[in-house]
């Protein structure tokens, strides 16, 4: 594979960062992951504009510019010859002495590289679903930073592998925030409900996109935060991500919804959405 480093493309083992680096030492550093389909780049001016509030947020500068973010993209699938898959994208604050207080001169770490995922819209699981159980969200408090801070995310993924589930959604004061890495929905009664943006979750891009398509095909969509017993007691659940797309869940901590089977709508936002994107894709 063919990787991108702080201006370079090198071969994978030829890539090198610093040990002093604050993304390794401190999680200092925000990502992005943008898919790629039939060799295209799926919503890649969304992912742009989030790594620029994240970098922002952190008061990191932009060490390029959006045009140059996507030459390094196309020019990552054109030397990996990727069709369908994702490109991984971090930035971090660079390397120096180690110190909890920011270095002034530090020059920003860029890394992409991609990951082949052959037949990545046509996932099997879609048909079947996902089934997700409950723990706290005990995340900091500035979810909408896309930072690499991501062990409870994945320690969440871990226990919902060893409680037979395939992924974890995170509750706080009672609420479902998001999943480990996802944001998730329910449906009633036709409605699509999904938590209303603000700190306490990641802004997906994918969710963005979705509830605009939502809203194009009339659906009706709120914006609020639901209970986990609000969502066992659902006609549908789902969530989005740029890697999943729109992936339906068909249980809740134990407790199937409705036939067990993936619902309707999440299917055919599944279908709008890909669609759309695919059209719009650069
Ligand atoms: N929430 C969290 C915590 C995530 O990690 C992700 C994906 N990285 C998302 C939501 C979905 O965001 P997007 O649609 O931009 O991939």
């Amino acid at each position: 594979r063919t990787v991108y480093v702080n201006g370079d493309y090198l071969p994978e083992e030829e890539a090198k960062v610093s040990i002093f680096d604050r993304g390794f030492l401190m999680a200092d550093g925000v990502y992005e992951v943008t898919s790629v389909l039939g060799g295209k780049l799926i919503d890649f001016a969304g992912h742009a504009r989030r790594l620029a509030r994240s970098l922002n947020e952190l008061d990191m500068k932009a060490p390029l510019t959006e045009d140059e973010l996507l030459e390094i993209h196309r020019e990552l699938v054109a030397r990996n010859e990727l069709v369908d898959g994702m490109i991984y994208l971090q930035v971090t604050r660079g390397a120096a002495d180690r110190d909890f207080a920011f270095p002034v001169d530090a020059e920003p770490t860029v890394v992409l590289f991609t990951q082949s995922k052959p037949g990545l819209a046509d996932n099997p699981v879609a048909k079947t679903g996902i089934k997700v159980i409950s723990i706290p969200d005990i995340r900091w408090g500035r979810r909408d930073i896309k930072t690499v801070q991501l062990l409870y995310p994945s320690m969440g993924k871990m226990m919902a592998k060893k409680a037979g589930a395939d992924d974890a959604w995170l509750v706080e004061d009672g609420k479902v925030t998001e999943g480990t890495s996802n944001n998730a929905y329910i449906v009633k009664g036709g409605k699509i409900i999904t938590r209303q943006l603000g700190n306490e979750i990641l802004h997906g891009i994918t969710r963005a996109a979705v509830l605009r398509c939502a809203r194009e095909a009339q659906m009706e969509v709120e914006e609020r935060a639901f209970t986990i017993e609000e969502a066992q007691a659902a006609d549908e659940a789902f969530i989005t991500s740029a890697s999943a797309f729109v992936m339906p869940v068909v249980e809740i901590d134990g407790a199937t919804l409705g036939d067990g089977k993936p619902g309707r709508v999440a299917a055919r936002l599944r279908e709008i959405y890909l669609d759309e994107m695919r059209k719009a894709a650069v």
